[in-house]
């Protein structure tokens, strides 16, 4: 995030904090589950569930989710906004009834469970950063 789509870069590499080599897109992250610190597909053990540990790595999953509890929240507002869109196309197309359910069913799991992985990941990411930064000055 954050990144305005430039060719070059107009900072050195390496200068920013942000500026991690190797490090997967958020949103890469997300879809896959990638673990923060070695990069395997170890993050989630369910589709919207942090694991406790990283398999490869032994990294604590568990110390670094703990703004996890808003996401209780985070479901009920898109739960909200999925409604109001499914009733404005309601309104505007009509579509049958089983063709709104088929649709909505569908839309609405993969839209919370995209929406919580990626609040997840992005959550995890911040803390291990900010983790990182705290070992960093400390040594
Ligand atoms: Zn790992």
């Amino acid at each position: 995030m954050g990144r305005l789509g430039r060719t070059g870069p107009l900072i050195e590499p390496g200068t920013s904090p942000k500026d991690k080599q190797g490090q997967p897109g958020l949103f890469q992250a997300a879809l896959s589950g990638l673990c923060p610190r070695c990069g395997k597909a170890t993050l989630f053990e369910a589709p919207a569930r942090i694991a406790t540990e990283c398999e490869a790595c032994q990294l604590d999953y568990s110390e670094l989710e703990r703004g996890a509890r808003w996401s209780g929240l985070l479901t009920i507002i898109m739960a909200v906004l999925l409604i109001s869109a499914a009733m404005g196309i309601d309104i505007a197309l009509q579509p049958p009834f089983w063709l709104q359910v088929l649709i909505w069913s569908v839309v609405t799991v993969a839209g919370i469970l995209g929406g919580l992985r990626l609040y997840k990941t992005a959550l995890l990411y911040a803390q291990y950063e900010a983790k990182l930064e705290k070992e960093n000055a400390d040594t």
